[in-house]
């Protein structure tokens, strides 16, 4: 079967890890939005005319599906809460580029958010398709089975045979969960990103209930989404130092729980978002 993506090796603190090169599919559609998304990829053009979305502004899935959206022709709304000026103002990053790919954003007050997304759902004709915040959504299950297929030929050659487990950093958990039930001979760790543990095993139980290889580890510390942490940004370094370059929003939490507590040879399914990094580097820049 045809690849999208390589596998490097990388040692850190004296362990060997395995990375499963997802980030280098696409510079927009990148690692599990490459995944999650590829149903609606495969779509035909004509089966719709819009697609509407919402959730943050530096959303990796809000361009991913900017890019999906641009090929295809569809038009895409995206409908965010207030948009901070310096996002409006970035020449780069991914608001900016999700405009250039045609995205309409529409801002909604704080207070009518929630209500107004709800009722998003209610009176949508047959030609406009609603994708829930992060692409957290069941057609996602079959892009995650491609991957497992991809990986249950790859991890048979040597030197990968003795690979057991796999790992990749939740925010919705759609992309660790389609994986772990898809692939249910090899142990998924993934640790939340976005809010707690039992949080992320809500948004999961939402889709399917979570199969017994998935292991969520739980972050030594409490982490609040997209804020700077110094352990964070120090992780970035060390793993970019050892030849992969991560996003600092996941991937950082995914490494430090891994180091902390696995011991076994572990696969990291690297799951994209370097569009990000511009904006997320600036900001660090500017607290040192
Ligand atoms: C979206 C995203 C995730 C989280 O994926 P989920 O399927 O929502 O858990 C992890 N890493 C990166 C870089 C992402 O962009």
């Amino acid at each position: 079967m045809k690849r999208l993506s390589a596998i490097s090796k990388i040692t850190l603190d004296g362990r060997e890890f395995f990375i499963k090169r997802d980030e280098m599919i696409d510079p927009y559609l990148s690692g599990n939005k490459y995944r999650k998304l590829y149903t609606l990829l495969q779509t035909p053009k004509t089966k719709f005319t819009k697609v509407i979305s919402y959730g943050g502004t530096q959303s990796n899935a809000m361009l991913a599906l900017a890019a999906i959206c641009k090929k295809k022709g569809w038009e895409f709304i995206y409908y965010t809460k207030t948009i901070s000026a310096i996002i409006k103002d970035q020449k780069f990053g991914n608001y900016y580029e999700a405009c250039s790919f045609g995205m309409q954003s529409i801002e909604l007050e704080y207070d009518l958010y929630k209500e107004y997304i709800s009722a998003l759902r209610l009176g949508l004709d047959e030609k406009t398709l609603l994708i829930d915040q992060g692409g957290a959504d069941v057609s996602a299950k079959e892009g995650l089975e491609v991957l497992a297929d991809e990986l249950r030929e790859q991890l048979q050659e040597e030197p990968y045979s003795g690979i057991k487990a796999l790992a990749t950093p939740s925010g919705t958990g759609t992309t660790a969960l389609y994986l772990a039930l898809s692939l249910p001979e090899y142990t998924v760790y993934t640790t939340p990103c976005i809010g707690s543990v039992a949080y992320l095993k809500e948004q999961m139980h939402s889709l399917h209930t979570i199969p017994k290889n998935l292991i969520i580890l739980e972050p030594k510390k409490k982490y609040h989404f997209a804020k700077l942490y110094d352990e964070f940004f120090d992780m970035y370094k060390k793993v970019q130092e050892a030849g992969v370059e991560f996003d600092l929003l996941y991937a950082p939490a995914m490494w430090l729980a891994l180091l902390e507590s696995t011991q076994e040879s572990i696969l990291y399914i690297h799951s994209g978002g370097l569009t990000g990094n511009r904006s997320m580097l600036k900001r660090y820049q500017r607290r040192r």
